[in-house]
């Protein structure tokens, strides 16, 4: 939930600025962080490419480098 640090007060998204500051002191109100851990969550998966992903991707490239060879001889 936004929260307002200046007025210790917490706001439903509607009832906050469209530019996210507080409607009673205009301060900027912190977001709720649950929103960017679940980002740097997503980012870390794509960080972990396994290992054997990328080994299957480059025997597939390999395979059909393979295959097109065959073709011209
Ligand atoms: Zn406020």
């Amino acid at each position: 939930m936004p929260w307002c640090e200046e007025c210790a007060k917490y706001y439903t998204p509607n009832s906050v600025k469209s530019d996210g500051s507080c409607p009673t002191c205009g301060d900027a109100i912190q977001l709720p962080e649950g929103h960017d851990h679940s980002h740097d969550a997503a980012v870390a998966d794509d960080e972990k490419t396994p290992w054997h992903f990328k080994l299957m991707v480059g025997m597939v490239v390999v395979y059909l480098g393979w295959r097109l060879i065959q073709l011209f001889v």
